[in-house]
């Protein structure tokens, strides 16, 4: 059974609510996550889902975190977006349906790609060293 609007209104913060159900944008530069450099994995924000690594994670001067890729094939989504007079690919938590952002294909490394993620769309756990 799949969880209703009423049920993510209890589960999530406001602004979680409007980024991941309402395909909200949250300003650049803005995010928690921004500047975030230690090792760990990011989580979808409205499911737990491990979506990003650490590794993938590169700063894109764009003003949200940047992955070059997800963690692994299937966690995410694409779909076509023709919102705002572009055509973009939006990027959805495949297990939850909450949005994240949009992939590009600009990104530096050998993937090509640019997954710009809103920061309040994921939580970051951090790798324990022990
Ligand atoms: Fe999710």
């Amino acid at each position: 059974m799949s969880t209703t609007n009423e049920e993510w209104k209890q589960k999530l913060t406001s602004e979680q609510y409007r980024l991941l159900r309402e395909k909200g944008t949250e300003p650049a530069f803005s995010g928690a996550l921004l500047d975030q450099h230690e090792d760990g994995t990011y989580h979808c924000a409205g499911c737990g889902a491990v979506l990003f690594s650490s590794e993938a994670k590169f700063d894109s001067g764009s003003g949200w975190p940047s992955f070059d890729r997800a963690m692994s094939e299937g966690v995410i989504e694409f779909v076509e977006d023709r919102s705002h007079a572009m055509v973009r690919t939006e990027i959805v938590c495949k297990a939850c349906g909450g949005h994240l952002g949009h992939v590009f294909d600009d990104g530096p490394s050998e993937t090509g790609k640019r997954f710009c993620v809103n920061s309040g769309s994921l939580d970051f756990k951090q790798e324990q060293h022990d």
